[in-house]
């Protein structure tokens, strides 16, 4: 087992690293204010992605691309360390073309457009030009569980037409998001697992409105996380991507690489939290000593590091799986760095906002900001519960397989 980043992994972490130190950190401030003022995407956007494109460094997350692709090809092991630094800052995936929900939906169109829907949703989406969202949840069924999604699409002559309603669809309300997959159902009578669809809908279609963006614990997202209504949408019947039924199958494929990126950039973000605990307990005194010289705190700051690094190195190996095995063949792994990471990422920015006194809660640090974004994170992408119930399920099947084996070993009769 080797535990070096490869050489061209290193060599990409520190160009990517220059480029957040020149282009990115200087801005954070000229970001906040002008998404405060509610100019979003804010002035300098599109510039740093004209940059970082020229600079190569773009598209980094997807792998087996076309000759006239833009991108860089990179595996899911060279990429995560590389997302661990985009993870620091949160909106910098976008100068790179690597955000979330477009990741997801660009290895969507990759499996499964067609030739028509290739030319019109990805390649602008590799290009940068566009984004776009994926939009699953609904409010009035458990949308952990998809087989419950409610959304109809029924075919009418040359179309579709979709009425429903989702919320949380992230990115919904960034200006450049022109298109949603849609996922429900076609055959509502159908097997329970070849009931639902994809297709394709531009956010101009006459019946979709967009009713709001929902602010998580108060964090108002200005790219959103949207409530949407679908009243009798048309598309026609050539935007259904995939086959039809074969929409839970899709979205079982889009998630995986997805699940590593998040977990990457939450390993960015704690390790965020972690610096800011240990300078704040270098620099405050009470009772006559450092805060890190109390026992409590220091523990709390080594307990932060051994945990970070039990979830980097199990992040990694999933990356590797998937890498080659495919996200299938990962299943467990991911599940399990779903279930630990983004819980870790709350309980690292709660440490560091103990340390911090009343200024860790205060928009004066980036730690609420860290906190909120694990605590969403348990729920986006699968709840926790959903993943260890699969992790569960897989070991006890595991486990009779082994117990099995043992018997078989030991020469014991089968009952
Ligand atoms: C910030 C954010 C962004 C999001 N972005 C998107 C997006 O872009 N597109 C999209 O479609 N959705 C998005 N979501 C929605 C997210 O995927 C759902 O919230 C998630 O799948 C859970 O569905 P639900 O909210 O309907 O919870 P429910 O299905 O109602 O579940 C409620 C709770 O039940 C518990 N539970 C569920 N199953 C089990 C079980 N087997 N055992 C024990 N307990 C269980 C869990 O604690 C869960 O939180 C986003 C959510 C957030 C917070």
């Amino acid at each position: 087992m080797d535990f070096e980043y490869s050489e061209n992994c290193q060599e990409l972490r520190i160009r990517m690293q220059n480029f957040m130190d020149d282009h990115i950190i200087p801005r954070l401030g000229a970001w906040r204010d002008e998404v405060a003022a509610g100019q979003y995407p804010v002035s300098f956007m599109e510039d740093l992605k004209d940059l970082a494109k020229s600079e190569g460094l773009w598209n980094m997350f997807l792998k087996d691309l076309k000759d006239d692709e833009p991108g860089m090809g990179l595996s899911n092991l060279d990429y995560a360390p590389l997302a661990e630094i985009l993870g620091r800052v949160p909106w910098a995936s976008e100068v790179f073309n690597c955000s979330a929900p477009d990741t997801g939906n660009m290895e969507l169109l990759h499996l499964f457009a067609n030739e028509e829907q290739y030319e019109e949703y990805l390649a602008p989406l590799l290009n940068g030009e566009i984004r776009s969202s994926f939009a699953m949840t609904e409010p009035d069924v458990a949308s952990s569980d998809a087989t419950n999604i409610q959304t109809m699409i029924k075919r009418d002559g040359d179309d579709y037409v979709i009425n429903g309603r989702k919320w949380f669809i992230s990115n919904a309300a960034h200006p450049r998001c022109t298109f949603m997959i849609v996922m429900g159902k076609t055959d509502p009578d159908g097997p329970t697992y070849s009931q639902q669809s994809m297709v394709l809908v531009p956010m101009d279609t006459p019946g979709v409105e967009v009713v709001r963006n929902i602010s998580v614990l108060s964090h108002h997202s200005p790219a959103g996380h949207c409530e949407i209504v679908f009243r009798d949408v048309r598309v026609p019947a050539s935007n259904l991507l995939g086959g039809e039924g074969d929409g839970f199958m899709m979205a079982q494929a889009r998630l995986g690489p997805g699940r590593i990126h998040h977990c990457m950039r939450s390993i960015g973000q704690m390790e965020l939290a972690l610096e800011l605990m240990c300078a704040r307990a270098q620099e405050r005194k009470t009772f006559g000593k450092f805060l890190h010289e109390h026992g409590s705190v220091s523990e709390e700051i080594a307990r932060s590091r051994m945990e970070i690094e039990q979830a980097r190195l199990l992040v990694l190996k999933s990356a590797a799986m998937v890498d080659k095995v495919g996200a299938g063949g990962a299943r467990k792994e991911i599940s399990m760095i779903k279930a630990i990471i983004p819980a870790l990422q709350c309980k690292v920015a709660d440490r560091a906002m103990q340390v911090f006194g009343a200024m860790g809660i205060s928009p004066d640090t980036p730690l609420g900001a860290i906190y909120t974004g694990g605590r969403t994170l348990r729920y986006a992408d699968g709840p926790d519960e959903v993943h260890l119930r699969r992790i569960a399920r897989m070991e006890i099947k595991e486990s009779g397989e082994r117990l099995a084996e043992t018997a078989r070993f030991l020469n014991i009769p089968e009952r």
